[in-house]
């Protein structure tokens, strides 16, 4: 290393120092200015980033997250705006004086602008979430999947009218289906897909008290990341008061992440702060599977379309689940050294039908992080044959324990676990291979 690049890295190193002291004074600062709240969580800190430069981010599918101290935390909400939940949410929000980033679908946006209004007026970051929520993006030509976030993008635009510029250039894809020609298309436009790094599975048909403690334990486990919450949904708002009080309590610190323009310079960061591990010199420790996406996978009732909260209100959410699950041929796997490219499963390989969002993050991103590009920039990373089974390996082990955990927790499902257990044991081929093989035996 030369002289000059020593004292380069020194320099950005510094400044980084920097913009770290300065977010805990903002945080105090911001706190004790929360009107009516002199305890309130606060913003720590504000995140400027450039979509061009780090177009795909979360750690459940891609390489990339938001370059996060520990116990850093990133709060955003999909599928609204829906009045009777979302205002709600906002209000939560506001007593704590924290800021999140939604993802609005463009029809609701339609039938509610001035939800997505209030959503600005609060300071909050607003991004968009298709046009009609389908979950079927990961099999979508593109021409399609163009007009359904061009048509969400522009729905939410019209509800912003003369602010239309506030609108970040953030999107998530609906039930996380990734593709690979949604994301190009996204990329191209300059358009930041926000993948997660962590869930509160609150679209299931589950307690508040369970969201609030999936929330908490999954954070606890990551120690820091972005939380993907919906604010269209009662038992989310139920549980977000006591999610953002323990946050406070643990020492979690809330950072608003808002997108680089001409006057806003991104935040400096270093290349491998976008990286949840950095591990350099040896990708076959990255990306780790989260254990916590199979705990809960087929140990929890399914869920079905009419359930889902707010199918009634919005029908939006309600789209055609897909029927086939679209599995690669293994032949068409490329072997070696190239880059995996795979396309997205089904929704209805976990039996939960439309109108939720996240089912598929472990399985999808089980298979998805071996395309993506890594997050320095250059070429794509890849893994070797030998690496990618050990990565199989590892995932299967993490499987057996999320499913042996689950067995101690939740009665009544000891068979199933059992069946899961073997179906673990019977492949080499990661979790996607396995929890096809449960399904097939549940069906
Ligand atoms: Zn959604």
């Amino acid at each position: 290393m030369s002289e000059a690049w020593r004292g380069v890295r020194w320099w950005r190193q510094a400044a980084l120092a920097l913009a770290v002291l300065g977010g805990f004074a903002a945080h105090a600062a911001l706190a004790a200015d929360c009107p009516g709240n002199p305890n309130a969580l606060g913003v720590s800190r504000t995140l400027v980033v450039d979509p061009r430069q780090h177009p795909r981010i979360g750690t459940m599918q891609y390489p990339e997250t938001l370059p996060l101290a520990d116990h850093e935390v990133v709060l955003t909400f999909d599928d609204g705006p829906l009045p009777k939940n979302s205002n709600k949410v906002l209000d939560i929000l506001a007593d704590e004086c924290v800021k999140a980033t939604f993802f609005t679908i463009g029809g609701q946006a339609r039938a509610n602008p001035e939800g997505v209004r209030k959503l600005l007026a609060a300071g909050h970051t607003i991004g968009t979430h298709t046009q009609t929520h389908p979950l079927s993006m990961n099999r979508m030509a593109t021409d399609r999947a163009r007009q359904e976030i061009e048509d969400g993008i522009a729905s939410t635009k019209a509800a912003l009218g003369d602010n239309a510029d506030a609108l970040a250039p953030f999107f998530r894809i609906p039930g996380l289906l990734r593709a690979d020609n949604v994301e190009d298309y996204l990329a191209e436009q300059g358009i930041q897909t926000w993948s997660a790094d962590f869930l509160a599975d609150d679209w299931r048909h589950i307690s508040s008290a369970r969201v609030y403690d999936l929330a908490v334990s999954r954070l606890e486990a990551k120690g820091k990341g972005i939380l993907l919450l919906h604010d269209i949904q009662a038992r989310t708002v139920a549980a977000l008061p006591r999610i953002l009080q323990t946050l406070k309590a643990r020492g979690y610190r809330i950072v608003h992440v808002v997108p680089a323009t001409a006057e806003r310079p991104a935040t400096p960061t270093e290349p491998q702060q976008w990286l949840f591990h950095p591990a350099p010199d040896s990708i076959a420790q990255w990306p780790q599977v989260p254990n916590f996406v199979f705990v809960h996978v087929g140990s929890l009732p399914v869920p079905s379309r009419a359930g889902f909260d707010s199918a009634e209100e919005s029908p939006l959410l309600g789209q055609a689940a897909p029927t086939r699950v679209p599995w690669p041929d293994p032949s068409e796997v490329v072997p070696g050294n190239a880059t995996v490219t795979l396309a997205a499963p089904a929704s209805s390989l976990f039996e939960i039908e439309g109108g939720l969002d996240v089912a598929l993050h472990g399985a999808a991103m089980s298979r998805h992080v071996h395309k993506t590009a890594s997050a320095a920039p250059g070429p794509s990373r890849r893994l070797s044959r030998r690496e990618a089974r050990r990565l199989a390996l590892t995932n299967g082990r993490q499987a057996r324990l999320a499913h042996a955990s689950d067995r101690q927790t939740r009665r009544g499902e000891a068979q199933t676990s059992r069946q899961k257990t073997r179906a673990a044991t019977t492949t080499r081929r990661g979790p996607v291979k396995r929890l096809v093989q449960v399904r097939k035996r549940r069906v």
